[in-house]
């Protein structure tokens, strides 16, 4: 062994002989419990970067810890590989998308083996590999079979840049697309949903049962399903048989209802339009349809609207009222339309005031005079409860009583009935892009949309393909790919050239991972039955909404049992949640600078084109400042995790990101902190090395030390046992649990019984806490004190309850609440030897001398407090 630590050479080593000895192959004894613990996939960009590191270290460490305590662990990793830059790639570059994607595979992998991961590479998969969406596609069908995908005519957000049809998720606030940053526009095109909205309610509910999820995740989630309990009324047209339908949560107004609102594409619009409005009304149409939902629907900016000239009767008070559009409602949610109710709705009020139309008080608070109120004009939209006025034979009524009470009016006048809401629409799942999971579909001419038969799966993608990144999806110029005979019936036909969303391939992969390599089954039940749910899931806070809630609700379909068995092969599942427990990791910030007279994006200098001296953008001579921000190339900020490594060693900077802020907060990257845990590492292998060199002592278990000083050291091992097992196990607190590592390292180096058993104890236990978290020198410093076996094939340690306990105990004496000193008394002294022996003590001696002692306070184990006077 060598006496300085080499990290470049004792990691290589011990990465080989991992492989070798086949220690991160996933063990299937059944009688360990299971543990699956799940990083989040990469998309494989190619390079990995520090927040790749820190989610991938988190899940390490809990991996390698549930080893130890005895679990057989399944610990995995894939690629997120389909989607938009390796078509754009191609466009650019002239490299087929599938060999750009393997290339940055097969350099991604490379850096994360760099990192010694415990992870079982034999259960490897890529979505993009023929293997893989085979089963994706299978997927799809079950849900085709189940009427849960279905096809129809929506307006999309249309990317003009990358032709291509964006989520509504993928459009940012300023209604522009989120790769290619151009200008989205609304198109009608015929595309494909899964019906995310039959499981909305179930989706929210199960959010009671994961209770190891943060708090605000569950929140998000709910929120974006949007749950809302009211009424569903409908508003005849006058002069038609047709009727405005509305959702409202507040039926209570209605008798305040004195306009309402169609979304401008809703198909009653241009039927209700009055001829002298019918060229407004147009212009207003084309208008809105160049503006994005979030433009329209953004709260900050005006609502604008215009009347139809078309009328409508509100039928609880029989008056017509005008119809309008505004661009604030849109047509993909609720009904399309909304009853206006200035006078109880803040949006309503501010629409109605700009547009003059009348606002009608029906609601006024508890114990207000209620004359008043209806001769003065309203400041504001009264949003609170109250008392209904104006509401014909609801007068007087408490309001939260009277949304029932005019639910059940309605319904027995047959003008609406009571209706449960939700935010959450279906999931567009098509993409007119070459570079995902073909739809495995055929439209025949006779008998519509046919399934591609299992026994054709996969539909590949076909690779002779040209990309010129123009004029929609490259599989629809492909004709030698799009015709085909029809399955069912022969007739020349055509395969859907739509592929699926990615997120699609990402809501099912750790189903496949508990059986990667099955080529006859999507998966096997029993395995995958055994393995789920993930028992801990490592990601960043950007997944919180999409990925996990698609991720839960294939996990709820694949369970659901098809109904009657005609529904396909389901009932796959035996559990309703995926994940047992998330961990959103935060985010890794560098230093950056920033020049602050500039705003937003503009704002960031890349550090490598600014002169650390002097500090000036390069733009405008300004003087810029140093912040902290997240690593992004963009901000070129980054530090290169290869970087790190080659510099100080793979296990530095693992110990580095556990110990510089606990998982969930944001991460400052400090040189300074990444030396001070090198050299933490370089202590404990001098520690090691010594010890090691020392040829008495090898006994390292010993009960009942005589000594003092022994039975001392024994308690720190022992108490950074206990500590660092509650961090780990609790919140993953591995800040505090690296802490205890420094804490029981120090204790060894100040030991003056280094000849002693427990010193011994000590060291092993040191090396075999370190394990989880600097794989490698734990490992190299186990063999050092002359073991055979792997250090990351031993028993974690458990505490000894009789070595915490303490001989003695700290007292604070004080005198008059001042503290004037400490002393050490035994632990089983009672209160009044604490007290007795506080009254000796030099301090006590000192200041109380010849002064009457009025009152003593003893607080036990902790204090003993003197009055004097
Ligand atoms: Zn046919």
């Amino acid at each position: 062994m060598e006496s300085r630590y080499n990290p470049a050479a004792i990691e290589e080593k011990w990465q080989k002989t991992w492989v070798e000895q086949g220690i991160d192959k996933t063990e299937e004894n059944q009688d360990k419990p299971k543990f699956y613990a799940l990083s989040m996939f990469p998309y494989p960009s190619g390079s990995l970067h520090m927040g790749h590191v820190r989610n991938y270290v988190i899940t390490d460490v809990i991996a390698r810890l549930k080893r130890m305590q005895g679990y057989r662990v399944l610990h995995p990793m894939g690629w997120d590989a389909f989607g938009l830059p390796a078509e754009n790639a191609a466009i650019k570059n002239n490299i087929p998308p599938a060999k750009w994607t393997q290339r940055n595979i097969a350099q991604m992998r490379d850096q994360l083996k760099r990192l010694g991961l415990s992870i079982d590479w034999d259960k490897e998969l890529a979505t993009c590999s023929p293997d893989y969406y085979k089963w994706t596609q299978w997927i799809f069908l079950q849900f085709l079979q189940a009427g849960l995908a279905y096809q129809k005519e929506a307006a999309v957000n249309w990317d003009p840049v990358d032709q291509t049809v964006l989520a509504n998720e993928q459009v940012d606030s300023e209604g522009r697309s989120w790769r290619s940053g151009a200008k989205v526009e609304k198109k009608l095109l015929k595309q494909w949903f899964l019906k995310i909205t039959d499981y909305a309610e179930e989706l929210l509910q199960d959010l009671d049962q994961l209770t190891g999820w943060p708090e605000r995740v569950k929140l998000m989630q709910a929120n974006w399903i949007g749950k809302s309990t009211g009424a569903y009324l409908e508003f005849p047209i006058v002069g038609s048989s047709e009727k405005i339908g509305v959702f409202t949560t507040r039926p209570d107004t209605v008798y305040g209802v004195t306009y309402v609102v169609l979304a401008p594409e809703h198909p009653l619009t241009r039927q209700v339009t009055t001829p002298d409005r019918k060229a407004a009304v147009e212009a207003f149409i084309q208008e809105v349809a160049a503006e994005s939902e979030l433009e329209r629907t953004a709260e900050d900016k005006p609502k604008r609207g215009i009347p139809t000239g078309g009328m409508a009767i509100n039928p609880f008070t029989g008056a017509e009222i005008p119809i309008w559009i505004a661009d604030y409602v849109l047509y993909e949610y609720g009904t399309g339309a909304v009853m206006g109710v200035p006078a109880h709705d803040t949006r309503d009020f501010q629409f109605a005031q700009g547009n003059n139309l009348p606002i009608q008080v029906v609601i006024v608070p508890p114990n207000n005079d209620v004359e008043t109120l209806r001769v003065t004009p309203l400041q504001e939209a009264y949003t609170e409860p109250g008392i209904m006025v104006n509401s014909g034979s609801f007068d007087g009524t408490d309001s939260v009583k009277g949304k029932q009470a005019v639910i059940e009016y309605a319904e027995k006048q047959g003008w609406g009935k009571a209706r449960i809401q939700y935010r959450l629409r279906d999931w567009l799942i098509s993409r007119q892009r070459y570079w995902g999971a073909p739809i495995p579909v055929v439209h025949c001419p006779n008998c519509g949309i046919v399934p591609v038969p299992e026994a054709d799966l996969p539909v590949r993608l076909p690779e002779d393909i040209e990309f010129t990144g123009r004029g929609g999806s490259p599989l629809a110029q492909l004709s030698s790919w799009v015709n085909v005979p029809c399955p069912t019936c022969g007739t020349p036909a055509k395969r859907e050239t739509d592929t699926m969303d990615t997120f699609i391939d990402s809501s099912w992969y750790f189903l496949r991972f508990p059986d990667a390599t099955n080529d006859k089954l999507v998966f096997d039940s029993a395995r995958v039955n055994d393995w789920m749910p993930v028992d801990q899931y490592v990601g960043g806070i950007e997944h919180a909404i999409l990925h996990l809630l698609y991720s839960r609700f294939f996990t709820k379909v694949l369970r659901d049992r098809p109904k009657g068995g005609t529904e396909g092969d389901r009932n796959l599942l035996n559990f309703d949640e995926p994940f047992q427990r998330l961990l959103t990791q935060g985010m890794v910030q560098g230093l950056t600078y920033m020049n602050p007279n500039k705003a937003d994006k503009d704002k960031w200098v890349p550090t490598s084109i600014v002169n650390a001296d002097d500090p000036r953008d390069p733009q405008t001579g300004e003087p810029l400042k140093l912040v902290y921000a997240t690593m992004s190339k963009s901000k070129g900020n980054g530090v290169a995790p290869e970087e790190v490594i080659a510099k100080y060693g793979v296990d530095t900077a693992r110990m580095f990101i556990l110990f510089k802020a606990p998982p969930e907060k944001d991460l400052e990257w400090d040189e300074a902190d990444v030396q001070g845990q090198f050299r933490f590492l370089n202590r404990v292998w001098q520690l090691v090395t010594e010890f090691a060199q020392q040829p008495t002592v090898k006994e390292t278990s010993i009960k009942n030390p005589k000594s003092k000083i022994e039975k001392d050291l024994r308690r720190a091992i022992h108490t950074a046992i206990q500590a660092i097992t509650e961090d780990l196990e609790g919140d993953y607190q591995f800040n505090t649990a690296v802490s205890e590592l420094m804490k029981l390292s120090n204790a060894l180096a100040d030991a003056t019984c280094k000849d002693s058993p427990v010193y011994a104890e000590g060291i092993k236990t040191l090396i075999l806490l370190l394990a989880p978290f600097a794989p490698h020198i734990a490992d190299e410093l186990w063999h050092a004190i002359a073991n055979q076996e792997s250090v990351h094939k031993q028993s974690w340690l458990k505490a000894d309850p009789d070595a915490l306990v303490a001989d003695e105990m700290t007292l604070v004496i004080q005198i008059n609440g001042k503290t004037r000193g400490t002393i050490q008394v035994p632990a089983q002294a009672d209160r009044q030897m604490q007290e007795k022996l506080a009254r000796e003590s030099e301090p006590a001696q000192r200041y109380v001398e010849g002064k009457e002692i009025k009152k003593v306070i003893v607080v036990p184990g902790k204090l003993v407090n003197f009055a004097i006077g």
